[in-house]
């Protein structure tokens, strides 16, 4: 296991990475977005992935200062990709810092990165911890522009109350609900969530999309953008910069 003086000295020697996944138009043909993914390039143990570590930082404050040197990193890779936007995920924690706002439009700004084209990517605690303090810094940062993403849509307590209430642009189905659609079940409703989405404006987002079925499927039931293992894992800012330029293994439907 990692202690939290690991990680401080980690982010301090600057071994967090940030890979990005690409999020691709429903038919699989384009990327449209990224979405920014942490990992710890540790010494000893290799690419960590976030679940070994992202707990440890929200237990221990640390992801304050990581979700900062994401957000940093995202958005100056960002400037090399003028026609996506990205997708930063951000803990219920950092909604704590009575600075958050502050600081996000401070780092954005410092970037040159257009607001439009960020999205933060939120879950659903995030807004239960504070309700009214969480729906003023959601305000505050949608009015600069930013986008909001209501991330692992349908797997927390509150998804509806969540659609009733925050100020959101877009929600991302969970994968556990992708991999499902081969029964009537998470079919029907995958289609009833995708539905309600549009229905009161939202963008839909589907995660998860490991095969070709299940890419059809989306498309088939509208959801607006498509993300998983079917097109790419995710890969670091060179690996995207080519993707752009070459098109290549990105798999559509012919
Ligand atoms: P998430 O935001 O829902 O991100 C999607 C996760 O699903 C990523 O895992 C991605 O690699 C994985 N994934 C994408 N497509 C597929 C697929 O087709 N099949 C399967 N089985 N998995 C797929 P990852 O990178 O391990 O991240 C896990 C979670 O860690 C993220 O879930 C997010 O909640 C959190 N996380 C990642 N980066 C950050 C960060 O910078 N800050 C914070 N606060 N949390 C982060
Ligand atoms: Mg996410
Ligand atoms: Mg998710």
């Amino acid at each position: 296991m990692y202690s939290s003086n690991d990680l401080q000295d980690a982010i301090q020697a600057g071994q967090l990475r940030v890979l990005y996944q690409p999020q691709l138009t429903a038919d699989g043909q384009k990327i449209v977005s990224v979405e920014a993914l942490v990992r710890w390039a540790h010494p000893v143990h290799g690419l960590l992935g976030p679940g070994h570590f992202v707990p440890l930082a929200e237990k221990t404050g640390m992801i304050i200062e990581l979700g900062e040197t994401v957000l940093r990193q995202a958005c100056q890779d960002a400037m090399r990709w003028p026609d996506l936007s990205i997708g930063v995920n951000v803990s219920p924690l950092q909604f704590r810092d009575p600075a958050y706002a502050d600081k996000l439009e401070h780092i954005v700004r410092d970037s040159g990165l257009p607001f439009e084209r960020l999205e933060l990517e939120i879950v659903e605690s995030s807004y239960f911890d504070d309700p009214d303090k969480a729906d003023k810094i959601l305000r505050r940062i949608r009015d600069l522009g930013i986008k909001i993403a209501l991330d692992d849509f349908g797997t927390g307590y509150s998804s509806l109350s969540c659609l009733l209430r925050l100020p959101l642009d877009r929600i991302k189905i969970d994968r556990s609900f992708v991999s499902g659609i081969d029964t009537v079940r998470s079919a029907s409703i995958v289609h009833a969530i995708i539905a309600l989405a549009r229905a009161i404006g939202l963008k839909v987002t589907a995660e998860g999309i490991e095969t070709d079925d299940q890419q059809k499927f989306l498309r088939a039931a509208g959801a607006h953008m498509l993300q998983g293992f079917s097109f790419s894992m995710p890969v670091t800012a060179e690996r995207i910069d080519q993707l752009l330029v070459s098109g290549e293994p990105i798999r559509g439907i012919t």
